[in-house]
């Protein structure tokens, strides 16, 4: 099946659920129709919530079917903005609820910790509702987390909350539903935070090479200590964790930058950039870590298109490390251009291994492109319009079918800039527009 029909499915499947709920709540109680409009809007509004509220929960599951038809940094944004609709439809569900004066039935079956916990979740919303999308999207990364991790205290909560105010309809089908989509939230977060950890912890690696490559850069190379190594494809990622004195085991996601054939190890290349990556060049040669994933869709090892154009800004390079290692590997001599961007020229670490990438591969070329530096001699600025013109020119513009596919890979703001520069040259951006962003 088409991954464009997937999609539509699984979107058609959220957002029609809550309509079908809401749709079966009003069959099995017909009584509600008699109750005032706004005491049904609440309804709606507080069912919609809830539906949507589980739903978040099995969308950061990680569940690599749902990341190979949206792609994970798809699905976490799309989890920002839903999570965010739903505390905010809950907040105007209470307030109605508030203003009718119905307030005690969120007291009903659930006691004074339902009301410490809606008041937090109204207080969370208000704070959602006070600030613009731009503002949800930035919030801090732990925070974030944090506030993700008490969700499903807080859900757990709004369990109850349905299940008692929903006691005093005549039919028990919805307080079924309610339970199975609970069960569901709760699956999802048991099967992350357990499950799947305990798979993990079954397979740990030791770390054999930790390599400072130039300035803020490093390489740690990992070895299975069991027989297993990670099946994965260039351009993918996994969350890694290390056990180690010095760094915390926090998982964080790296790109994994070696080539997945012919090789006993992974390697990820690091770049500090905040607590946890400017404790990596501490970590100890015989640590152990851990690898969950593999996870994305990066690859451009799919595309069809007679030219790959790669677009890397600083760390943004690993995914096509990777890819580039895999093609050396296989002796692969498909034309692929690489522009890397970095501040200056002493972080163009992999000279001497990309001169034996181009001598195997007479196709491929590699542009770095230097910021920060005015002595430089080659490319310098940013990997703006003007450049990408001039290197890698779309060849067939606006038509269906192009002759170049773009990858572009690294730090939000440099995305940002790249994807309207290919979109103005004329890069279909569904079809021929790829990318990965390293920072959420
Ligand atoms: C798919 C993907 C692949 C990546 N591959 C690489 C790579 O190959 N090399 C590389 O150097 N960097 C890579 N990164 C970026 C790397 O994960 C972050 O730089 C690192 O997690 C930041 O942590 P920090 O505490 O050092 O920095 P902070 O300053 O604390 O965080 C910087 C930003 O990183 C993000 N972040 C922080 N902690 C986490 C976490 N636990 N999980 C997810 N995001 C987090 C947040 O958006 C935050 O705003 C990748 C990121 C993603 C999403």
């Amino acid at each position: 099946m088409k991954n464009s029909i997937k999609k539509m499915i699984l979107l058609l499947i959220y957002f029609s659920s809550p309509l079908a709920v809401i749709l079966l709540f009003y069959i099995l109680n017909p009584s509600v129709l008699s109750q005032r409009p706004l005491r049904q809007l609440a309804n709606i509004l507080g069912l919609t919530a809830y539906i949507i509220l589980i739903y978040e929960f099995v969308l950061t599951s990680r569940l690599k079917v749902i990341d190979r038809i949206f792609g994970m940094d798809r699905i976490i944004l799309f989890h920002i903005i839903m999570s965010a609709i739903a505390i905010q439809l809950a907040v105007v569900h209470g307030l109605i609820m508030f203003y009718i004066s119905e307030t005690t039935i969120i007291l009903i079956g659930s006691g004074i910790n339902l009301l410490a916990q809606f008041i937090i979740l109204m207080a969370v919303g208000a704070i959602f509702l006070h600030g613009s999308g731009k503002k949800i999207k930035k919030l801090d990364y732990n925070v974030a987390k944090t506030i993700h991790n008490l969700t499903i205290i807080t859900t757990s909560f709004l369990f109850l909350h349905a299940l008692g105010t929903n006691l005093n309809y005549p039919s028990p089908i919805i307080l079924i539903i309610y339970t199975l989509f609970y069960l569901l939230a709760l699956g999802s977060w048991l099967n992350l935070k357990v499950i799947r950890i305990r798979k993990v912890k079954n397979n740990p690696y030791e770390i054999i090479q930790v390599k400072n490559e130039a300035g803020s850069y490093w390489t740690l190379t990992l070895k299975p200590k069991n027989a297993e190594i990670l099946d994965y494809s260039p351009g993918q990622y996994g969350y890694l964790s290390i056990k180690s004195q010095e760094v915390s085991k926090e998982f964080h996601p790296f790109s994994f930058a070696s080539s997945p054939v012919k090789n006993d190890s992974i390697s990820f290349t690091i770049k500090e950039l905040g607590d946890y990556t400017n404790q990596i060049g501490t970590v100890k040669i015989g640590e152990t870590a851990y690898i969950e994933g593999p996870y994305g869709i990066f690859n451009a090892l799919k595309s069809k298109a007679n030219h790959l154009v790669l677009i890397a800004g600083g760390s943004g390079i690993t995914p096509f490390l990777s890819l580039l290692r895999y093609m050396k590997d296989t002796k692969n001599t498909r034309k692929v251009t690489l522009i890397w961007g970095v501040k200056f020229p002493y972080e163009l670490f992999l000279n001497d291994e990309f001169e034996e990438m181009k001598r195997i591969n007479p196709n491929l070329a590699i542009i770095p492109v230097i910021s920060d530096d005015e002595s430089w001699e080659g490319e310098s600025g940013f990997i703006d319009r003007e450049k990408l013109e001039r290197l890698a020119p779309c060849v067939d513009p606006g038509k269906e079918i192009q002759k170049n596919d773009y990858y572009i890979c690294g730090p939000p703001a440099m995305v940002k800039n790249v994807r309207p520069a290919l979109k103005s040259l004329g890069v279909n951006k569904s079809k021929y527009l790829h990318t990965e962003k390293f920072y959420r």
